[in-house]
């Protein structure tokens, strides 16, 4: 049985005094949320002013990137075990906005788990088709390419989670129906059996985001694959982080 998990990605939004108010607001309404594992993704400069209010709560902190290499000559870059350090116990890696604006490659993706596990930070792995390919009907070759180029390599995957962010959805209030999603969660886990093992399939958590707000999270939880949500703008206000979160008991 998947324990449901719902995670917020605060995005470029909110300085250290927001980002601690808004920190401070989850950690009293989701107090008592132990159906659900949740994190927050706030920018880095947020992060140590959300690690403090949220510690020895169950919500985790995580950056919003990172770099592989652990230190270097690499001018505004953070490390892996620089986000370890600070207190982050997880990472959002390949966010289809990274992938669209920051030239972010499925190679530079498996460097970054690869980084990421070896810190001890736990990944969520952003996956999904831009609208353009969705209409040419090449969803899932899309998806499979970004699995098999950006993870297949790493030998055991039940430490990430996968996140199926449809780009069309992401932002646009224009989410994926519950069929449409479910659809794409289930090739999903079924091409993780094939590439890892049939358990692996089972226990792994696959996300869905793109627009989730608490009056669609609902339907959209229902379904078998869909374990939980990649929340972007709904994430920024605590009540909807929450009833979202409450949606998926
Ligand atoms: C996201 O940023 O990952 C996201 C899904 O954004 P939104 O919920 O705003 O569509």
């Amino acid at each position: 049985m998947r324990k449901p998990y719902v995670a917020g990605n605060w995005k470029m939004y909110t300085d250290p005094a927001s980002a601690a108010d808004l920190a401070g607001k989850l950690k009293l309404s989701l107090s008592n949320a132990t159906w659900c594992d949740m994190a927050v993704f706030p920018p880095f400069t947020s992060l140590a002013a959300v690690i403090e209010i949220l510690k020895g709560t169950r919500i985790a902190v995580g950056g919003q990137n990172l770099h592989w290499e652990k230190e270097g000559a690499f001018t505004g870059e953070v490390s892996a075990v620089m986000l370890k350090r600070l207190g982050c116990n997880m990472v959002l890696i390949g966010h289809s906005e990274r992938r669209t604006y920051f030239g972010e490659k499925d190679a530079t993706v498996l460097l970054k788990i690869k980084a990421a596990l070896e810190a001890g930070l736990k990944p969520v792995v952003c996956i999904g088709e831009t609208l353009e390919q969705r209409e040419s009907g090449i969803t899932e070759s899309v998806v499979e390419r970004q699995i098999r180029a950006g993870l297949s390599e790493i030998p055991d995957i039940s430490e990430v989670t996968l996140a199926y962010e449809p780009v069309w959805a992401i932002g646009t209030g224009r989410n994926a129906t519950p069929q449409q999603a479910q659809d794409v969660h289930k090739f999903i886990r079924n091409l993780v059996s094939q590439c890892w093992t049939q358990d692996i399939a089972s226990n792994i958590r696959i996300l869905y985001g793109g627009s989730v707000k608490p009056d669609n999270a609902r339907l959209l939880s229902e379904m078998e694959d869909i374990d939980g949500f990649l929340v972007g703008g709904a994430s920024l206000n605590a009540d909807s982080f929450t009833a979202i979160a409450e949606a998926v008991k």
